[in-house]
C-alpha cells in the first residue's frame, strides 16, 4: 500500500512554490489557467503543483448519466495528467492530511510535509447526511463516479430480481426507486432514472407499469433555485416520466425496503439515493482557518482566506460572500470555475508584484436536466424547457471540457452527450 502513497516530486530550487489542493471544478480550472500563463511566458522560480488524491477529475454534475446511462464512467472523468501533460504543472495524486497555514505546511498521507508560497484550497464538499435512523445505513448518496456505479449495480440487481417474480405488486415493490431531495441534483438523478430505467426494464421483458419511481421533498415543491413557473414545467416533466412527486414532509425513519415520512406515510423504497444537501469538505475546519456557520472558509473578496495573504479558498469549500446580494455564493460548478481563473489571474498578479483584484460572481444563468434529452433553467433572463435547456446545460461543460482539456477532449465529450440525447 505504501507504494501507492506518492510525495510531492517538488523542485528544490523553486522559491515560489503554488500548492493547489483538489483538482475538481476549481482546481482544474486553476491549475490549466495558471500552467497556460506560465507556459507563454515563463517566472523564475515559479513551481505549480496540483495535489488531488484521484488521478482524474470526477464531473460531479454528469454523475446522473454515469448512474443509469450507458456503463461510461469515462464519461466525466478527465484524466489530469494528459490534461497538464504540456504545462509546467507538477501533479501529486495523494491526499492531504493536513494544512497548516501558520507553519505555512502541507502534509500527505504517508507523512509528507511540503512548504508553499502560495496554498489554494479547492477540496470541495461532502453529502450532508442528517442522522434520520437508517438513513445512512440504507441510502446511497451520489459524490462520485464509484457511487453512480454503485447506483446502477444496485438498480440491475433489483431488475434481475424483479424479472423472476410472478406478481406485479412484487415486481414495483423490487423496483421501487426513490430519490429524497428535490434539489437540482435529485431531480436531475430521478429524471434521468425515469427517461431511461423504462428503456432497460423492457429489455429484460419488464414493463414500465413494474416500476414505482419516486422523488421524495420534504418542502412544499422541488427546485426552489428556479422561478416558480419553471417549477410547474418541472413537476409536469417529472409526471410524464412516471415519476411520483411526493412533497411537504419530511423523512423520519428508513428501513431496508421504505421511507417513513414525518407525517406518516411510507414510501416504498427497495433503492434508496439520498440528494438532500452537501456541506463544505469537513476537514478544512480542522486545519485552522475562519470558518462560517455552514461549515465553509471565510474568503475575502480577492478569494484569499480571512487572515491568511497565502491562502485562497475556491469553488463549495469556500464561503463567498456575493456582495451585491448579501448572500455567500451557491456550490455550483459555473462558481467553481469562474474562482479558478480569477484565483490564477490574482497568483499571477502576485508572482509579478501587482495587486490582486476582487471576484464578483455573476451567474449567467442556470439549468437542471430532467433526463438526458430534457432540461429546465434561465440563461441572461430568458426561460427556457426542453431540448433547448439541455442543449444549453451541455454547451456549458462542453466548453468547460475545452478549457481543460482542448478541442479534441471537448468534441469526444460532445458527441458522447449527444449520442445519450434519445
Ligand atoms: C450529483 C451532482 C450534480 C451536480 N450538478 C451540477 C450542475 O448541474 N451544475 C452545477 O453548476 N453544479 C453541479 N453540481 C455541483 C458541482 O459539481 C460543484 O459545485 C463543483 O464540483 C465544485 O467544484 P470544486 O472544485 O469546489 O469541488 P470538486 O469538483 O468536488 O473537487 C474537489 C476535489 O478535491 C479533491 N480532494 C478533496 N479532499 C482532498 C484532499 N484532502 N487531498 C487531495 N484532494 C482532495 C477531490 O478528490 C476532488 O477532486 C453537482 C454536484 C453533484 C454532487
Amino acid at each position: 500500500m505504501s507504494d501507492l502513497i506518492a510525495p510531492c516530486p517538488t523542485d528544490q530550487g523553486a522559491t515560489r512554490r503554488v500548492m493547489i489542493v483538489g483538482g475538481g471544478y476549481a482546481g482544474t480550472t486553476l491549475a490549466v489557467t495558471l500552467g497556460k500563463a506560465l507556459k507563454r511566458r515563463p517566472r523564475d522560480g515559479v513551481e505549480v503543483i496540483l495535489v488531488e488524491r484521484n488521478p482524474c477529475q470526477q464531473a460531479l454534475s454528469e454523475l446522473d448519466l454515469v448512474a443509469v446511462g450507458p456503463e461510461a464512467p469515462e464519461f466525466c472523468e478527465l484524466w489530469l495528467p494528459a490534461a497538464l501533460k504540456k504545462l509546467p504543472v507538477r501533479t501529486c495524486f495523494n491526499r492531504v492530511k493536513h494544512m497548516d497555514p501558520l507553519q505555512r505546511t502541507v502534509t500527505l498521507e504517508g507523512g509528507h510535509v511540503t512548504d508553499y508560497w502560495r496554498l489554494v484550497v479547492c477540496t470541495g464538499a461532502v453529502p450532508s447526511v442528517p442522522p434520520v435512523p437508517g438513513l445512512s445505513e440504507h441510502a446511497l448518496t451520489m459524490w462520485s463516479v464509484e457511487d453512480a456505479q454503485e447506483l446502477q449495480r444496485r438498480v440491475n440487481g433489483q431488475l434481475k430480481l424483479a424479472a423472476r417474480m410472478p406478481s406485479a405488486d412484487q415486481r414495483r415493490d423490487a423496483l421501487s426507486i426513490t430519490v429524497c431531495g428535490g434539489g437540482a441534483t435529485g431531480v436531475e438523478i430521478v429524471g434521468t432514472i425515469g427517461q431511461l430505467l423504462p428503456k432497460r426494464a423492457a429489455e429484460i421483458g419488464l414493463d414500465a407499469s413494474d416500476l414505482r419511481i419516486t422523488l421524495v421533498e420534504g418542502r412544499d415543491a422541488i427546485l426552489f433555485d428556479l422561478p416558480e413557473a419553471q417549477r410547474t414545467i418541472a413537476l409536469r416533466r417529472l409526471r410524464k416520466l412516471g415519476v411520483e412527486v411526493v412533497t411537504g414532509s419530511m423523512i423520519a425513519r428508513v428501513s431496508h425496503d421504505h421511507v417513513t415520512l414525518a407525517d406518516g406515510r411510507n414510501v416504498p423504497a427497495s433503492v434508496l439515493v439520498w440528494a438532500g444537501g452537501a456541506k463544505a469538505d469537513p476537514h478544512a475546519a480542522g486545519w485552522g482557518f475562519e470558518i462560517d456557520p455552514t461549515g465553509r472558509i471565510v474568503t475575502n473578496p480577492d478569494l484569499k482566506t480571512a487572515g491568511f495573504d497565502d491562502v485562497y479558498a475556491l469553488g463549495d469549500v469556500a464561503g463567498f460572500h456575493d456582495p451585491k446580494t448579501q448572500r455567500i455564493v451557491p456550490m455550483l460548478a459555473q462558481f467553481a470555475i469562474k474562482q479558478g481563473a480569477q484565483a490564477a489571474k490574482n497568483i499571477l498578479a502576485e508572482i509579478d508584484g501587482t495587486p490582486t483584484h476582487a471576484w464578483l460572481p455573476h451567474q449567467l444563468g442556470e439549468f437542471v436536466s430532467i433526463g438526458p434529452s430534457w432540461g429546465v433553467g434561465w440563461a441572461g433572463g430568458v426561460r427556457l424547457s426542453g431540448v433547448a435547456a439541455i442543449l444549453m446545460k451541455r454547451l456549458t461543460y462542453v466548453l468547460y471540457w475545452w478549457r481543460v482539456g482542448g478541442f479534441k477532449l471537448a468534441f469526444a465529450r460532445g458527441r458522447e452527450m449527444l449520442s445519450m440525447q434519445r
